[in-house]
Order: structure tokens, then sequence, then C-alpha cells
């Protein structure tokens, strides 16, 4: 069942480096100040609406943002997230292990796999975890018509219903993989945010436990979402020691409503409006702040 996952995510890794070679330096990290910046909410509360469907004036209304890498927030609050499940035997071991941390988590489920175990999702909604959607069969959403991209949402939008009672509000792409357009027509159709991620283990590659859990302690900060994938067993091998040196680094965790609920806002730096327009140009369309992993 996950096989095409990992195969697909490799091609798509692939490709994705390539691009990534081919940009100019700075290479590190680039989106992420410009995502964090992108979704920082304003004084009223109401998070900024994305710098290039603002008006040309200065300071204009902002409207809610619908794409989130990270989270501004004021406390030590963090997202773990965990995609492409639900796996009938590893997604049961995590929900034991959030448990005994206490820690609600965000699952972003497979429609067809919610079909197979709806069992678990309801038992994962139960324990107070957040269920989205990661589409129904894991395809590249950017390369798909509209009516199929309307079809994996909505099939996987019914399972999950069916599987807890409550529809879900945010959206992972495959791979990080989405036009501007798609996020649009989603977000007023759906009612969807589009969720990424800023912290990337890459677990998927099956780096082993320890080299995941050492990646995520060094990349996670205030607001993080973490992306994590509860169906290879190097990844749940790692949690234990990683909730727990992530606990000892004082972070607290909730599901991404909760972080995106705690938007604060963000002190501008002067000339802020320029250093955005522009950091909001350079980030790929399509692209996530690390790798399409998701
Ligand atoms: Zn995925």
């Amino acid at each position: 069942m996950p096989n095409y996952c990992l195969v697909l995510g490799c091609a798509a890794t692939l490709s994705f480096t390539a691009g990534l070679a081919a940009q100019p330096a700075p290479a590190a990290k680039p989106a992420i100040p410009a995502h964090s910046i992108e979704v920082a909410p304003n004084a009223a509360g109401s998070p900024h609406v994305e710098k290039e469907a603002a008006p040309k004036t200065p300071a204009p209304p902002k409207e809610p943002a619908i794409t989130f890498n990270s989270v501004h927030v004021d406390g030590p609050y963090i997202a773990m997230t965990f995609d492409d499940g639900p796996s009938a035997t590893l997604t049961p071991k995590l929900l034991d292990l959030l448990a005994a941390h206490h820690i609600k988590a965000t699952f972003f489920v497979i429609g067809e796999n919610v079909a197979e175990h709806p069992e678990i999702v309801a038992r994962a909604a139960r324990e107070g975890h957040e269920i989205a959607s990661h589409s129904w069969s894991h395809p590249n959403l950017a390369k798909m018509s509209q009516e199929s991209v309307r079809s994996q949402l909505q099939r996987t939008d019914d399972a999950i219903k069916s599987a807890t009672g409550k529809s879900p509000t945010l959206l992972r792409p495959p791979y990080g993989s989405i036009t501007e357009r798609e996020k649009r027509w989603i977000h007023d159709e759906f009612g969807y945010d589009i969720i990424l991620w800023d912290v990337d283990p890459l677990d998927w590659k099956r780096p082993g436990p320890a080299v995941v859990r050492n990646r995520i302690l060094k990349e996670t900060r205030s607001g993080s979402i973490v992306l994590s994938h509860d169906i290879h067993p190097g990844t749940i091998e790692a949690m234990p020691s990683t909730f727990d040196e992530l606990e000892a680094k004082g972070f607290k965790f909730v599901t991404v409503s909760e972080l995106i609920d705690m938007a604060t806002p963000v002190t501008p730096p002067p000339k802020a409006q320029a250093v955005e327009k522009t950091a909001v140009k350079v980030v790929p369309p399509a692209a996530p702040a690390s790798s399409p992993s998701g």
C-alpha cells in the first residue's frame, strides 16, 4: 500500500533537488522566513493575505492567509504532522506513543487508506488528534485537471467524515505540489487551508531513527510544522526519544488548526514591505520549504 508513496516521493525529490540546485544562493532555506511573514496575522488577529494577491498600494487591508509552512506564535508551540496513513500496524503504535506523552498531533491521511481502516482514523479523532486531507490516492495535484482534483478531495472528505463524523479543514497536497490557482479554488470550494511544513526529516528515505530524530530536533522552532510519515517503521521508532527531547526543550504540542488559531502579529522590520514582496516572489509556486516529501 505505501510503496507508491515511496517511489513517487523519490522521483519527485530528484526533480525538485535539480530545481533547487539551479536556484541562486542563498540555497539554505530562503522560503521559510518568507512564508512565516506571508502567514503573519495583522493586529486585528486575522491573518495576512498572500502578498501577490494584495493591491499595489501600501498597507492594504489583509485577507486571511490560506497557505502555511509555519506559524508565528508567542509560545513554544509546535505541530507534529504525520502523512500517508493510516497504516494498519504503525498508526496504532504511534497513537499509543502520543497518548503516553499526552501529545496531540495532526494526521494528513490518504482517502483510500481511510476507507480501508476507518476504525484507526476514528480512534485518532476520538483521542483528540486532528484528521486532515492528503488526497485520495496521493497524486501530484498540480498536474491534474480541476475535475480530477475535486474528485480526489471530495472522496477523501467523505471518507474522513464517514470515519470521524467531521469533515477536515486542512489539506496537505502530496509532495507539497499545488498551483496558486488550485489553492484559491480549493479554499473557496472546500474551505481548506493549505498546510505545508518547515521541518522535514526526510524520513521517507528511511535514514534510520536517530537521523530522523536529530533532524527534527535541529530544525524545530516555535511555530514549526514538523513533517513525518506514519507508514515507516523507523519514523515510529524515532518518536519516543524525539518527543522526550522536544519536551525537554520546552516545546508544547498542538494540532495544526490550534497552531493557526494561536497566530500572533509579526513585528515588521524596517523596509518590511519590500522584503516581503521580494521574498514571496522567490518562493517556487508549487514547492514547500525544503523538499516535496509530503
Ligand atoms: Zn504524502
